[in-house]
């Protein structure tokens, strides 16, 4: 099984690395052929516009919209904002992959200079997180919560679709990865 990373812009080779030392196969994804090899998708961290804006111009929104629809995705901080059907914040021209019936706000954990780590429960193991210009999960809809922090769902799950507010892969924190590649 290929577990592809979308490659236009964040976090890519951090998520490479920890699907790699997982034992799985992972590829960077930056064309519709790289997509169409992958079994499963994960959109990192980074700039949710900037990666919207790519997508567009690469022509690839609605291969991935369609990828989202039929096949495991995981999305993280800037990823999760995407594949969120409604974000607070969001640039009016900023189109969203969609695919979570959540409500999340961007950038609602603060700026770059309040980013932090903090240590979240997550299928019964503790684990440590970075939170950078992270989205609040402002309403989970009916995703099932996999983590919260102060109350707030931080990790949700929604079908084969995954998503948390933080970076796991910044700090090794290896258990959504896990969930997410288990449950494919
Ligand atoms: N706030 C960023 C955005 O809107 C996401 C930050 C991140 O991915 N670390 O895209």
């Amino acid at each position: 099984m290929t577990v592809g990373v979308l490659a236009l812009q964040g976090d890519v080779r951090e998520h490479i690395n920890l699907i790699d030392s997982l034992g799985f196969t992972s590829i960077s994804v930056k064309t519709k052929n790289d997509l169409d090899r992958a079994d499963a998708l994960v959109i990192p961290g980074g700039e949710s516009t900037a990666i919207s804006k790519l997508l567009v111009a690469f022509e690839l929104m609605e291969s991935v919209r369609q990828f989202v629809r039929n096949k495991p995705v995981l999305g993280t901080c800037a990823g999760l904002i995407l594949l969120s059907d409604e974000v607070d914040g969001k640039l009016p021209d900023q189109e969203l992959i969609g695919g979570l019936p959540i409500r999340v706000s961007r950038n609602a954990y603060g700026g770059q200079t309040h980013s932090f780590e903090a240590e979240i429960e997550i299928s019964g193991e503790r684990e440590n997180v970075a939170f950078i210009r992270a989205p609040r999960i402002l309403d989970s809809g009916p995703t099932r919560v996999l983590a919260t922090l102060d109350g707030d769902p931080v990790a949700i799950q929604h079908g084969k679709i995954f998503g948390a507010s933080f970076h796991p892969e910044l700090t090794g924190a290896k258990v959504l990865h896990r969930l997410f590649l288990d449950a494919i």
